[in-house]
C-alpha cells in the first residue's frame, strides 16, 4: 500500500516550498501536482521539474508503463469527464459518501501512486495538487494510506502574491500563473481551508503547517513533518539545509509552481512583501474577510510590521 502525504492548501501558500525540501528526504518521493499531470503532462507534454519534456523524462515514462501500461492508453477525457463530476469544492458535501465515479476517479491517481513508489523505491509518495475537493476524493480510496499536510499562509500574504504577474516557465514564456483580486483570494481563501477543516472532522488524518512557522525553522518543521509521514530521519539527512537556504538537487515534479525547476541553492526567507506592498485598503478588505480563521490560525489581526514600513 502506497503511503501519499497530499499537500493541501491555497495556491501561493508555500506548498511547493515544502514539496521541494520533503523531496530531499531520502525515501521520500515528490511528484508535483497530480492534479494537472493528465491534461499538461500527457496531452501537452510539458516539462518536468527535471527539465525534460514530459514524454522524455525516463522517471515519468517508466511510471506510466508501470500504472497504465504507457500513458497513450490513459483515457484523459474520461478523467476530465470524473473531475467535473466530482471534483469541485462546491461538492464537498456530496463527498460525505462515495459514489462510483468517486472510486473510478481515484483509482487514476492511486495507480499513479503505487507506480511512483514501485519505480522510485520511496516510503513515501508526495501529491502537492493542494485542491481540497481532491483530497475529499482520494480519502475513499482504499488501496493508500493517505496523510494530508494542510498548508497554510497568512491570507494578506497569499492576496498580495496572488496580485502579481508570474510567467509559466514550462510553456517556455507564453502564458502567465492565473491571479485574483485580493477579494476574491480573499473568498478562496475561507472556503478551501475550511474544505481542510471538515476533512479533518470527518476523520482523515490532516497535519497543518503554518507558511510562516515552517520558514521560522525548517530543520524542525521538516523533522515534524517527516515524523508525521512515518519515515526516519537522521541529522545527516538534513546535510541540504544551510543557515537560510537550501540545496536542492533535480526533481521530477510534473506540474506546478516555477519553484519547482529550482536547482542548487534555494534562499529560505520568509516573504513578507505584503506587509508592505498591498495596499492599505485591500488588506482591510482581507483581513476582514479572513479575520474568523485568521484569528483561529494563530495571525494577528494588525501585524505591527505592516503599520511601522
Ligand atoms: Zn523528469
Amino acid at each position: 500500500m502506497a503511503r501519499v502525504l497530499y499537500l493541501g492548501g491555497l495556491g501561493r501558500s508555500g506548498t511547493t516550498l515544502v514539496e521541494r525540501l520533503l523531496g530531499e528526504l531520502p525515501s521520500v518521493c515528490a511528484l508535483g501536482e497530480i492534479v494537472h499531470l493528465w491534461q499538461r503532462d500527457i496531452l501537452d507534454d510539458e516539462r518536468c521539474g527535471c527539465g525534460a519534456r514530459f514524454s522524455a523524462c525516463t522517471f515519468w515514462k517508466r511510471v506510466g508503463e508501470r500504472a497504465f501500461g504507457g500513458w497513450s492508453t490513459v483515457d484523459v477525457a474520461r478523467v476530465h469527464a470524473l473531475r467535473d463530476a466530482v471534483e469541485r469544492t462546491r461538492h464537498i458535501p456530496r463527498l460525505a459518501k462515495p459514489s462510483p465515479e468517486v472510486l473510478e476517479y481515484a483509482s487514476f491517481y492511486t495507480r499513479v501512486y503505487r507506480a511512483a513508489a514501485e519505480v522510485s523505491g520511496a516510503q513515501v509518495i508526495v501529491d502537492s495538487s493542494k485542491h481540497s475537493a481532491l483530497a475529499h476524493v482520494l480519502r475513499w480510496a482504499d488501496d493508500i494510506d493517505l496523510r494530508v499536510v494542510h498548508v497554510v499562509r497568512d491570507a494578506r500574504g497569499v492576496a498580495y502574491s496572488w496580485t502579481k504577474t508570474v510567467t509559466r516557465p514550462e510553456t517556455d514564456g507564453t502564458d502567465e500563473m492565473t491571479r485574483y483580486s485580493p477579494g476574491r483570494s480573499a473568498l478562496l481563501w475561507n472556503a478551501h481551508n475550511a474544505a481542510f477543516g471538515l476533512l479533518a472532522r470527518r476523520g482523515v488524518a490532516v497535519h497543518r503547517v503554518r507558511y510562516e512557522e515552517f520558514l521560522a525553522d525548517p530543520r524542525s518543521a521538516l523533522r515534524e513533518l517527516a515524523s508525521y509521514a512515518g519515515v526516519p530521519v537522521a541529522e545527516a539527512d538534513l546535510g541540504f539545509l544551510g543557515d537560510g537556504h537550501a540545496d536542492l538537487s533535480v526533481g521530477h515534479s510534473a506540474a506546478g509552481n516555477p519553484m519547482r525547476f529550482t536547482v542548487g541553492r534555494l534562499p529560505l526567507r520568509r516573504d513578507d512583501t505584503w506587509t508592505v506592498a498591498l495596499p492599505r485598503a485591500q488588506r482591510r478588505l482581507v483581513g476582514a474577510v479572513c479575520a474568523p480563521m485568521l484569528r483561529a490560525y494563530g495571525y494577528p489581526l494588525n501585524p505591527v510590521s505592516q503599520e511601522a514600513s
